[in-house]
């Protein structure tokens, strides 16, 4: 199990990092994806109710802003079992836990207490380029240092909409099933029909603040749907396969 955790204020690239640390592990290193954000372009389980954590195996699991739904949204109890799960899950279980947060006090004292890694984001001013601190453990301090790295945002901000307001639905008390995670990809959350930007950060419009054109004549995107992960991967690694190519992108395992 590995529990990786991204600390940084908002608009820092917490979120940025999370997406290109899934980008990374799913189109390289072949694992699956679990999300309780909505992810364009990659194949993921999207999971955003506290019962469908159950059905998570083997994988990489990205949590936005986790720590304050479990306290804005479950009761004490509920939230209790549900950090004793994660806990008893990431064990038994093949799955790495990558979580944001704004400040690294709001994070539950049982993770911090066995955190693997704490990561620090900081970015240049044009947004670019993002360097990422890696501490061992829940803590920073002296000794905790382990290693940086950098990535530019090219790819992660394709990835995901800046806009989306994460939930989380408390669904402990339901009698019956609960319903499985979709497995999901969505190309992005609309298409520009006047210049043919994909948008992802603003659905309604082809924001000039993003590169676009301004036009508001924006197509919406359904996401697909599929039964297996081996079809979604496959969708997946097409749709990226063709882009390295059109965009003349050094497609390097060395990408980090
Ligand atoms: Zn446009």
């Amino acid at each position: 199990m590995v529990l990786f955790c991204i600390i940084g204020e908002m608009g820092s690239g917490k979120t940025l990092t999370a997406a290109q640390l899934a980008f990374k592990n799913w189109y390289f290193r072949k694992q699956k994806l679990y999300s309780n954000f909505h992810l364009y372009k990659m194949p993921y389980y999207f999971v955003d109710r506290v019962r469908q954590f159950d059905y998570m195996h083997e994988g990489y699991v990205l949590l936005d802003e986790i720590w304050r739904l479990i306290d804005s949204r479950l009761s004490r109890t509920t939230s209790n079992k549900f950090v004793g799960d994660i806990l008893a899950r990431s064990r038994k279980r093949q799955l790495v836990y990558v979580y944001t947060a704004q400040v690294i006090d709001t994070i539950d004292k049982r993770i911090r207490k066995v955190q693997d890694f704490t990561s620090l984001v900081s970015t240049n001013r044009k947004e670019t380029a993002y360097r990422v601190n890696v501490f061992r453990t829940g803590y920073i301090k002296n000794g905790t240092y382990l290693k940086t790295f950098y990535f530019t945002s090219e790819i992660p901000k394709q990835l995901y909409s800046t806009q989306e307001e994460v939930d989380m639905i408390d669904d402990s008390k339901d009698e019956g099933g609960c319903p499985e995670p979709k497995l999901m990809w969505q190309l992005a959350a609309g298409k520009c029909l006047n210049c043919g930007t994909l948008i992802t950060a603003n659905p309604n419009r082809c924001d000039p603040e993003y590169g676009g054109c301004g036009s508001r004549n924006i197509e919406p995107i359904q996401p697909i749907f599929f039964d297996t992960w081996e079809e979604a991967d496959l969708y997946g690694q097409k749709y990226w396969e063709k882009w390295f190519e059109e965009n003349n992108f050094i497609s390097s395992k060395s990408l980090s």
